[in-house]
């Protein structure tokens, strides 16, 4: 049996669990051994009955003392039940429709048995536990437990794991070099896997993990720097310094002390020798746009183009508008290229871009397909970065040679941590918004409270504010990223708008907004929230980020629970962009305390690294850092926050490794070098 062999053929797997395996990802014996376990039920150590905690699972030890049944019940069923103890405590243990459990006890023996433990502290009871011998506990003390998926158990994946451990014909290719493993005295590969599915002790099953979270975070280090040094070698876009005073004294406002940080190191960093690979990080409203526009008035005045790609058709339009009017004085032309354009207008904009008579192109996904050829493009940036992959990324800075890379995004990581991850790229950071901004009031709002809310939205209107409000898409988190909304999700949101917005708002004028609107309709509804013929803009999470309307004064989130705290943040940030005070409202029905108290703690803070924070700790790298945010591969085991030390190994190890052989071409490092591409593969795919 080979790594590629598929699960089907394993003993005891037959089509049927291999279309279930599929579901969980596992289509060959391989995938199945990278399927690792969640935790271990430990029997190494189990709890006297009289300690045991009431409804949690557990492991405990009893003797049976007798055994009765079955008893026949109502519906056919049957029940089992057995007497046993431990002398601290009696313990009754009953079974419905297993009449083997009961059968393979023996009066008089020990055994452990793992599950729920109920009843009072001077009689103890378990219903269908899991039962073991103690010669079975010492031949496997720690049971891993899988995660699993409907009508396939933990159980049942942990033998397939057993079969295909014994099964296979040779074991799995060393990918870390000796030197390493002794280094830092990590096991092999195959005895890494081996005893991470079935490890004989604790110590075991945590050496495995170490090892295998080592070698997964070395895979992601080094195929970010194989990405950077790629783009370090080509020649790139040079350019000669140009001053910026000129462009600054051109705005309607002093631009904040951290913008002119940041222009001025990447101003520097173009007229560098290597291309520039740089991360602008800033807060939502902290003016990224303004530093994008400093980079752009460079590549203009040393007559290279420039190409800005958004996540969503209206936030192209509204930064084509914006640059427009930034650098339309300094004669910089400005061309929109977007996936709704009509043919004409887009082989139009083709055809200006491949002249050089567009200075910079603005668009959404369409401006990285291979119709678009550049003159003489010298910046590429990408705005709200978490939208895009690594592989988009690579995809606009391969246009054209190397360009200057500039990506933007308002999620805020720990620094260090930010470093680590981003190892291909350098940071810059605004951490100043624009002065007279006043913190947007946040108050969570029970569904019970939304009429009182829209009669206080009815004031706003009347004293001439705009409204926000946002529905999400219905089954979907709020953080998934732009993509065609289900019709259940706009049926969702049409229903709300008519039967809640615009009957609470009676003789107001309320718009709709939708993912599946086309891209005319939409253009047309923002155009006129932006103008002040719409009071109220009800709308899906296309509006989420970036969207720029100074008068709009109030938000509300409906269904706020489903959205990560950074979501809620950004979205958020789309008011309090004025001088009048500026409202949020988190609207939940949710009951759960936990929920409650995430929308509380952002109703108390504003600042966004605090958020990201608690997002972090409360909600799990998982979603903080999975790939759908940041482009970066999902990683199996290691967590981003956790395992920072070994990341930092993992770092310094990747490092030394491309120093010694620079494109991983060495035979030694072919192994490696396979994993590392399977696991950008695997990110390429989900991108
Ligand atoms: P973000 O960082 O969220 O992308 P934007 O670039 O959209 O922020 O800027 C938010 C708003 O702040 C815009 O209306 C912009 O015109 C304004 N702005 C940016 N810089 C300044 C500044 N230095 N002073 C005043 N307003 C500014
Ligand atoms: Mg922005």
């Amino acid at each position: 049996m080979k790594l590629d062999t598929p699960v089907q053929y394993l003993r005891g797997v037959g089509p049927k669990l291999a279309g279930r395996f599929a579901r969980l990802g596992v289509q060959t014996v391989g995938q199945l051994l990278a399927h690792y376990p969640r935790r271990y039920i430990d029997y190494t150590h189990p709890y006297p009955l009289a300690e045991a905690p009431f409804d949690v699972d557990c492991v405990v030890s009893a003797e049976v003392y007798s055994k009765s049944g079955p008893t026949r019940l109502a519906g056919g069923r049957t029940m089992h039940r057995v007497l046993a103890g431990d002398g601290s405590c009696p313990l009754s243990i009953t079974w419905f429709n297993n009449p083997y459990a009961t059968a393979r006890l023996t009066v008089g023996e020990r055994y452990f048995f793992e599950g729920r433990v109920g009843g009072s502290l001077t009689r103890r009871e378990m219903v269908n536990p899991l039962q073991r011998t103690p010669a079975e506990v010492k031949a496997r003390p720690l049971v891993a437990v899988y995660p699993q998926t409907e009508g396939l158990g933990s159980g049942q994946i942990a033998r397939a794991v057993a079969a295909a451990l014994d099964g296979l014909d040779e074991p799995l290719p060393e990918t870390l070099p000796p030197a390493l493993l002794a280094r830092y005295k990590l096991p092999g590969r195959m005895q890494a896997v081996r005893a991470i599915h079935c490890p004989a002790s604790a110590e075991e099953a945590q050496a495995a993990r170490r090892r295998l979270v080592f070698e997964e975070l070395l895979c992601l280090q080094l195929g970010l720097l194989l990405l950077r040094g790629a783009r370090r070698r080509a020649a790139g876009a040079p350019m000669r310094p140009v001053p910026l005073e000129l462009f600054w004294a051109s705005l309607p406002f002093a631009p904040t002390g951290a913008q002119r940080r940041a222009a001025a190191e990447i101003t520097a960093a173009m007229a560098g020798q290597t291309p520039m690979n740089r991360l602008l990080q800033g807060d939502v409203g902290s003016g990224k746009t303004l530093v994008a526009a400093a980079g752009i008035y460079m590549a203009a005045q040393n007559g290279y183009q420039s190409a800005l790609m958004a996540p969503t058709e209206i936030l192209a339009r509204q930064h084509a508008e914006t640059l427009q009017t930034l650098l339309g004085p300094f004669g910089v032309r400005v061309a929109l290229l977007t996936g709704g354009m009509r043919a004409a207008a887009r082989r139009a904009a083709y055809a200006a871009i491949a002249a050089g008579e567009a200075d910079l192109v603005v668009g959404t996904h369409a401006v990285i397909t291979s119709a678009v050829q550049f003159a003489r493009l010298g910046l590429a940036v990408v705005d709200e970065q978490h939208r895009f992959g690594v592989r988009q990324r690579g995809l606009l800075a391969g246009k054209a040679g190397a360009p200057h890379l500039l990506v933007m995004s308002a999620t805020p990581i720990p620094r260090t941590l930010g470093l680590l991850l981003y190892g291909d790229l350098d940071i810059s950071i605004l951490d100043e918004l624009p002065p007279g901004r006043k913190p947007v009031r946040t108050r969570a709002v029970p569904g019970e409270k939304r009429r009182d809310m829209y009669g206080f939205l009815e004031k706003q209107i009347a004293a001439g504010h705009r409204v926000y409000v946002v529905c999400p898409r219905v089954g979907q988190d709020g953080e998934e990223p732009p993509g065609p909304e289900d019709a259940g999700a706009v049926n969702a949101v049409k229903s709300y708008y008519k039967d809640t917005a615009c009957a609470l708002l009676p003789g107001r004028r309320v718009g709709l907004l939708h993912g599946r609107m086309k891209a005319a309709e939409k253009q047309a509804v923002m155009r006129d929230f932006k103008a002040g013929a719409l009071d109220v803009l009800v709308a899906t999470t296309v509006i989420e980020v970036g969207v720029d309307v100074p008068e709009a004064t109030v938000m509300v989130i409906e269904n706020a629970e489903r959205y990560g705290l950074s979501a809620l943040h950004q979205l958020r940030g789309r008011v309090g962009r004025g001088a009048a005070g500026s409202w949020c409202f988190l609207v939940s029905d949710h009951p759960g305390e936990g929920v409650k108290e995430r929308l509380r703690f952002l109703c108390s803070t504003a600042d966004g690294f605090e958020i990201a924070k608690y997002d972090l700790e409360h909600r799990g790298p998982g979603d903080f850092f999975g790939e759908r945010q940041h482009g970066l591969p999902t990683l199996r085991l290691a967590n981003l926050v956790a395992d920072t030390r070994a990341l930092e190994q993992a770092q310094r190890t990747a490092q030394t490794l491309l120093q010694a052989d620079p494109q991983l071409k060495k035979p030694e490092h072919a192994a490696l070098a396979g994993e590392v591409e399977a696991l950008f593969e695997r990110a390429a795919a989900l991108n």
